[in-house]
């Protein structure tokens, strides 16, 4: 690795809220590793999670769960979504789960498990209230049933689910609707004589709603040691997020006052003023929202970024600090007490750690404790 611009992931620490959520959760869990698992690195996250126990994984796209397939040769690979027709064939012959809810959908997953010669595993996706994808009333979820009931040799009803809107919410009532929704379909499907494995909990649902865990619940931000929202309270589980950022001081100098840093010149030096240059910019992830408002960790103190983030570098007010080039600068995590975390980033940016963990581009290296 050339570069001293990286993510630090600590592994260990997956691991242990990884144990926090199994508490929580008291059923099985499904680690959600989408999206490169939210920026910390697929194929790392994974394998860590199965030396937790884990059995179950889901993602969002058909070349995820692919990519997935050779780190987890065994066990559950979900895509939550539904996929293209034409990736059908490839996942069937992994065993990957797909997610369907309609009838005709079924009915294309069916013929192509026919022409693979291999059973297809589905979860049938329940729109519950998220308003995304699903099936939404009990003549579709009968149809549903139909073809199921009709193609035993080509597909296996493996599972049942359904995602919540406003489980991170103070109020729950709209999940506790969902829920009563999901219980109902559920009761029809256990009637007609199935038994798939039922999933409805998000973090925000493992940590605050005990009647929404069913057999598995999925956990995504919490196991990345975030609550997903600032409205949950943070004593429902004991987290810490596993990644940080790192990089370091490429320059340092002293300019005069009326002297300007960066694009458009936004900051403009009222007093004599040290500024400290670190090679990351909006093109690894580092957001333009932050300009002027991010802060890091450096020399024991935290410093304001000042002026415009660049492309590929940004500009530290370190007036008052002894910094020289090479020293280490953190610009997520925590550090004796001091810490940037990626819900504080968020407020600045108006977005959700979500947004910021997944935003991290793949100029960064990943690097593994
Ligand atoms: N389940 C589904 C269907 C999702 O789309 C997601 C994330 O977007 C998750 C679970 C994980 O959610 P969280 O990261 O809030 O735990």
């Amino acid at each position: 690795m050339l570069r001293r611009t990286y993510a630090l992931v600590d592994l260990e620490k997956i691991a242990d809220n990884i144990r926090e959520l199994k508490r929580c959760a008291g059923t099985g869990v499904m680690a959600v590793v989408k999206a490169d698992a939210y920026g910390h690195g697929m194929v790392p996250v994974a394998k860590k999670a199965l030396q937790c126990g884990v059995t179950s994984f889901a993602v969002a796209t058909p070349d995820e769960a692919v990519g997935l397939r050779k780190a987890v040769p065994e066990g559950m690979i979900l895509v939550l979504s539904p996929v293209e027709r034409e990736a059908y064939p490839v996942l069937i012959e992994k065993n990957i789960s797909l997610c369907a809810f309609e009838a005709w959908h079924l009915g294309e997953i069916a013929e192509s498990a026919k022409a693979v010669g291999k059973k297809a595993r589905v979860h049938i996706k329940l729109d519950t209230g998220m308003g995304r994808v699903g099936l939404r009333t009990d003549g579709e979820m009968a149809e549903v049933l139909k073809v199921l009931r009709e193609n035993p040799e080509t597909l296996e009803f493996e599972g049942l689910f359904t995602h919540f809107a406003t489980a991170d919410a103070a109020d729950l009532s709209f999940a506790r609707i969902q829920l009563s929704r999901f219980c109902h379909w559920r009761e029809m499907v256990l009637a007609a004589g199935f038994s798939p494995v039922c999933h409805a909990s998000n973090s925000a649902a493992t940590m605050a709603l005990g009647a929404a865990h069913f057999d598995l619940c999925r956990m995504g931000i919490s196991m990345y040691g975030y609550m997903p929202s600032g409205e949950m309270e943070p004593g429902l589980a004991k987290l810490s997020p596993a990644l940080s950022l790192w990089s370091y001081v490429s320059h340092v100098k002293t300019i005069a006052p009326g002297e300007t840093v960066s694009y458009g010149r936004t900051f403009m030096a009222g007093r004599e003023t040290r500024i400290a240059t670190v090679p990351i910019g909006y093109a690894d992830g580092y957001r333009r929202a932050l300009s002027g408002r991010g802060e890091a960790v450096l020399a024991g103190k935290k410093v304001r970024v000042a002026g415009r983030v660049c492309m590929d570098q940004i500009m530290l007010d370190v007036t008052g600090l002894e910094v020289k080039p090479g020293d280490p600068v953190l610009l997520l995590g925590e550090q004796n007490g001091l810490s940037v975390t990626a819900d504080d980033w968020a407020e600045k940016c108006g977005t959700i750690s979500y947004e910021i963990l997944t935003g991290l581009t793949a100029r960064i290296p990943r690097v593994y404790v």
